[in-house]
């Protein structure tokens, strides 16, 4: 069925595009470790929640940015400092805008575009809708300023660390604002609840493009992949691997997101599993686990994925991550 579509003139054409970063190879790595099986059965046991109002906000980009900075500012001081020094930092370019829009994810664009002209200037884009997401989004895009990545100014990588600080900073946040009465439980549930969205989300991508890829039997980068997205997400053209292509790229979404594939949805997927248990310590001692996750920050541009789930979860990460991993649903924050 999927000769119906021409994929080798396709894959070809862009083979000769770039030949770097093997999706087949992230996925067979995948599967060896049984990871992609585990996330399979996973999503299947959690609801789909549906998308609710999230609270408008009544902020321009300076007010976001205030409350954020006074959040760091009560987290530790230093990481407050060091956001407000990369920002002041001429190497960013930065393309900030004010607060737009009340969707998830239209006008949300936010993060980071490494610009390849002579300088190599790194490109800050701020982008946040006018509601809870956008502020926690601004929030999320200060944790990756405190990378060590961002901080040496080197390219970010594809790898599965990339999205665990952000990620455990809206955690923070979140709770942080439900502290303060900022919002209100309701709220702070329904952002549960996209999160969770996402993430199920998230693996089934995976998953799906796990098959066609195991289908496939066409080595296919990374890059390739995302191109067939933009290509053919939406187009009319028939056969099996169109429609699967249309499923992955999530049907309903606006057109202006970028779909993402491999590696860079894993690191979500990751994340979120991840910041849930370093959370998790967070809350039961904060002080210890913001040391940790300070030095995970000043190293991870060099670390393996297991040394950094052992700096930032210690000897027994282990078992840590995979408590997390079952405790990924919405009832555990009702009975709190
Ligand atoms: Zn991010």
């Amino acid at each position: 069925m999927i000769e119906e579509f021409d994929f080798d003139r396709v894959a070809n054409r862009l083979e000769e595009v770039c030949k770097k970063r093997h999706a087949h190879d992230f996925y067979i790595k995948l599967n060896e470790m049984g990871v992609l099986g585990a996330l399979e059965r996973k999503v299947a046991s959690l609801p789909h929640f549906e998308p609710k109002e999230l609270l408008t906000l009544d902020l321009d980009l300076a007010g976001m940015q205030q409350i954020v900075l006074q959040f760091y500012g009560e987290l530790d001081l230093e990481l407050k400092n060091r956001i407000e020094k990369t920002l002041s930092d001429p190497f960013f370019e930065h393309k900030f805008s004010e607060p737009n829009g009340n969707g998830i994810n239209e006008g949300s664009r936010v993060g980071f575009e490494w610009k390849n002209n002579v300088a190599q200037n790194g490109e800050i884009v701020l982008n946040p809708s006018n509601n809870l997401i956008g502020i926690i989004t601004v929030a999320h895009e200060f944790a990756h300023l405190l990378e060590e990545r961002i901080q040496k100014r080197i390219k970010n990588k594809e790898d599965c660390l990339g999205e665990i600080a952000s990620m455990f900073i809206e955690k923070v946040f979140a709770e942080y604002m439900l502290k303060k009465s900022m919002i209100e439980k309701k709220d702070y549930r329904i952002l549960k609840e996209h999160d969770l969205n996402c993430f199920s989300n998230n693996v089934r991508v995976l998953v799906e493009e796990n098959e066609i890829l195991s289908g496939l039997e066409v080595p296919i980068s990374g890059v390739q992949l995302r191109e067939l997205h933009k290509k053919y997400a939406f187009s009319d053209r028939k056969g099996v691997l169109m429609r699967r292509v249309q499923q992955m790229t999530g049907i309903g979404m606006p057109k202006n997101v970028q779909p993402e594939s491999g590696q860079k949805r894993f690191r979500y997927v990751a994340g979120e599993v991840v910041s849930g248990a370093l959370f998790e310590d967070f809350k039961k001692n904060p002080k210890e686990t913001l040391g940790r996750f300070e030095n995970f920050l000043s190293s991870n541009a060099e670390m393996e994925e297991a040394e950094a789930y052992q700096t930032l979860l210690g000897e027994n990460y282990f078992q840590k991550l995979s408590t997390s991993f079952q405790n990924l649903n919405v009832e555990q924050e009702k009975s709190k």
